[in-house]
């Protein structure tokens, strides 16, 4: 079975957009793959978060991700932190990474814009790590956004160059999986066009029935269909695709039909959607609670993928070090 390898970045909390653009695709991954899933705590160092707020948002990631569905005995979700063999690889990859090549990567030449003040070493050797993060465990996919992909060129760089310097075909250069070409995009409801943290229009998965009857209502509409089955712009398309995400059929239907017959009431389909989002969001709401108030199961979780993932990266790196000249 094929590998799959996925890191997650502890950024807050996951909104519908994550959950239907990526999280609802690793759930189905795990039937598919062999799936490891981590949380990418060295890489958050970048931004130089206080103790408590590392401490704070792994819980919150942990707890929503096993919320959603990751079932840790099938796909072990370890904290990144936890797995240190994955360090040594970066030590070696780095020492074969050129500062001109790094210096170019996208991300990082936008980080230092966004940050000018602390354009530290770790933002530059960003990819190394992520390649370490992969390469440690051999694994064939990595599910990505398109942001990621020129990290998955470097990654891909890195283990090539191996090869080729210790003249061995040791690491398989892992592929993108590109999680948009699996999932839908989630509109944001304030008519632009993607739900997002930054975007400051998310619904999330663990807002309660209030808040999400707040925000979908102040949904942004128009006054209404002017001619017999016009095309949607975009606002009321929006929340047709978000009908289409967590309502019936039939639901979806009949405001269609009122769309398309000029018919429609949008605060009727704006309060018909808060409860069909309400009523998918709740089950995932409730366990999100039980397991941010069950710190001995997290712990376990946390305890047993870096378990797994220490032994698989350590295999690869007795390997490595003996590609490289140094004692198994
Ligand atoms: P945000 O845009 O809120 O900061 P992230 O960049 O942390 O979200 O998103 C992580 C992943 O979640 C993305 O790579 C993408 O796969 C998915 N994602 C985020 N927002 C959306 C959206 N509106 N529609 C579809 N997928 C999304």
């Amino acid at each position: 079975m094929e590998k799959v390898i996925s890191g997650i970045r502890p950024t807050g909390n996951l909104h519908l957009g994550n959950y239907f653009g990526a999280v609802k695709s690793f759930i189905k991954m795990q039937d598919e793959y062999e799936c490891m899933f981590f949380i990418a705590d060295w890489h958050s160092l970048t931004t130089h978060p206080t103790p408590e707020n590392i401490r704070r948002s792994v819980k919150t990631i942990l707890s929503e991700y096993l919320a959603c569905g990751i079932d840790p005995e099938r796909a072990p979700i370890y904290i990144q932190s936890d797995v240190k063999p994955v360090l040594e690889l970066y030590l070696y990859l780095n020492m074969n990474a050129y500062l001109g090549e790094l210096e170019r990567v996208t991300s990082f030449k936008e980080k230092a814009r966004t940050q000018p003040d602390n354009i530290n070493a770790g933002l530059l050797t960003y990819p190394t790590l992520m390649a370490a993060d992969v390469l440690a465990h051999k694994a064939d996919k990595v599910p990505v956004g398109k942001d990621q992909e020129q990290n998955m060129e470097m990654m891909r760089l890195f283990a090539r160059r191996f090869n080729r310097i210790y003249n061995v075909e040791y690491f398989r250069e892992p592929q993108s999986f590109h999680l948009s070409d699996h999932a839908v995009k989630v509109p944001g409801l304030d008519g632009s066009g993607k739900m997002g943290k930054s975007e400051g229009n998310a619904i999330y998965l663990c807002d309660d029935e209030a808040t999400i009857k707040k925000k979908v209502m102040k949904a942004v509409t128009d006054s209404g269909p002017t001619q017999l089955n016009q095309v949607k712009p975009e606002p009321i398309q929006n929340l047709f695709t978000m009908l289409e995400l967590v309502s019936a059929k039939e639901t979806y239907d009949y405001f269609n039909d009122q769309y398309n017959n000029m018919t429609i009431r949008y605060g009727d389909l704006k309060k018909q959607l808060a409860a069909d989002i309400n009523a998918f969001c709740a089950p995932i709401r409730e366990r999100i609670a039980a397991f941010q108030s069950d710190d001995d199961y997290l712990a376990r979780v946390a305890r047993q993928g870096a378990e797994k993932a220490t032994a698989s990266a350590e295999k690869t790196l007795g390997e490595v070090r003996e590609i490289i000249g140094f004692r198994k």
